[in-house]
């Protein structure tokens, strides 16, 4: 039945992506042929001002910016593999901090039972895409790929710009939305179909409210150095430390604000402001090996194999399918 599922998902991804441009597009067209000439008064007889063409320069910069940045990390999300075991470097390119990353991750060596190629820490088999995927999160249908160490970012930017979107156009739209709804009213001065003027705003409370939800995890998931299929683990072995009387640590735990700029990779090489850059930026890092906190080192030598061996029995479960 799982097998099912999988094949499933992975014939119908194609068309999860026709969709979801469909409706982001949608609502991008209502907002340049409702919103936009409502807010601006374009369909009065009134000459401008301008003042009044000035704030429809920034209005039409800030909004195309955002349009840009939502195509721009979907397509990055879409078209950047994961983290694929195939495709990565052999040891012999790597510098020298990640040679002395190999040697650690040679104390455990551990293959994946299911392609039969080495798995580095944080990897996960996906039963989707059938292979292994560096530092894995979830497999994601709507972008017909894993969301892995090298898309995670271009994911999460993606849905931070659908969101801020989703409610600029809430906010703006509702009066548009209101006079869309009143249909003996006959005066409908826009080249879009009233209908599908209200079905767009509806379609952004949804889309705003179910994806905000899923970004803020996210959100909690980066700040706090886990994935998805990670943070079960630490759920867990969290509470068994604590009947224990142990601590608990995540290894990859640095603290939020270190744990943000390590993902988003700022702060070294990369300004904070080029967070806002719609361009290609590489995440820290070749997603095989990663630095652990100071707390871990300062524990007791077997409590650290206890930590690595935990996290290696979860990369066998079942994988993480977001639907
Ligand atoms: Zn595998
Ligand atoms: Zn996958």
């Amino acid at each position: 039945m799982a097998k099912v599922v999988d094949k499933a998902l992975l014939n119908a991804g194609p068309v999860f992506i026709v969709i979801a441009f469909g409706l982001i597009d949608m609502c991008v067209l209502a907002y340049y042929l409702v919103v936009f000439p409502y807010m601006h008064q374009l369909t009065s007889q009134k000459p401008s001002s301008l003042l009044s063409l000035a704030s429809m320069l920034c209005n039409i910069v800030f909004t195309l910016y955002m349009v840009y940045c939502i195509h721009f990390h979907y397509y990055m999300a879409i078209k950047t593999p994961p983290g694929s075991m195939k495709l990565t470097k052999s040891p012999q390119d790597e510098d020298q901090d990640t040679l002395l990353g190999y040697e650690e991750e040679a104390q455990y060596p551990k293959t994946c039972k299911k392609c039969n190629l080495p798995k580095p820490e944080r990897a996960h088999h996906c039963s989707v895409c059938n292979e292994c995927v560096l530092r894995f999160d979830h497999h994601c249908p709507w972008i017909h790929n894993c969301v892995g160490h090298f898309n995670h970012r271009y994911f999460l930017l993606f849905m931070t710009y659908m969101v801020l979107s989703a409610f600029y156009f809430v906010l703006f739209a509702w009066r548009p939305f209101i006079v869309s709804l009143d249909m003996l009213n006959t005066d409908w001065p826009y080249f879009y179909p009233r209908p599908l003027m209200a079905f767009s705003y509806i379609l952004a409370i949804c889309m705003g409210l179910a994806v905000s939800a899923l970004c803020g995890w996210h959100y909690y998931l980066v700040m706090t150095g886990q994935t998805t299929v990670e943070f079960y683990n630490n759920y867990y072995e969290k509470d068994v430390a604590r009947n224990q009387g142990e601590i608990f640590v995540n290894m990859y735990d640095f603290g939020y604000k270190e744990n943000f700029r390590i993902f988003f990779n700022i702060g070294d090489r990369n300004p904070w402001y080029s967070l806002f850059y719609p361009v290609p930026i590489p995440p820290k890092g070749n997603g095989r090996v990663y630095e652990k906190c100071q707390e871990f080192y300062l524990l007791p030598e077997t409590q650290q194999r206890d930590h690595v061996l935990s996290h290696q029995a979860v990369q066998d479960l079942e994988d993480v399918k977001d639907l």
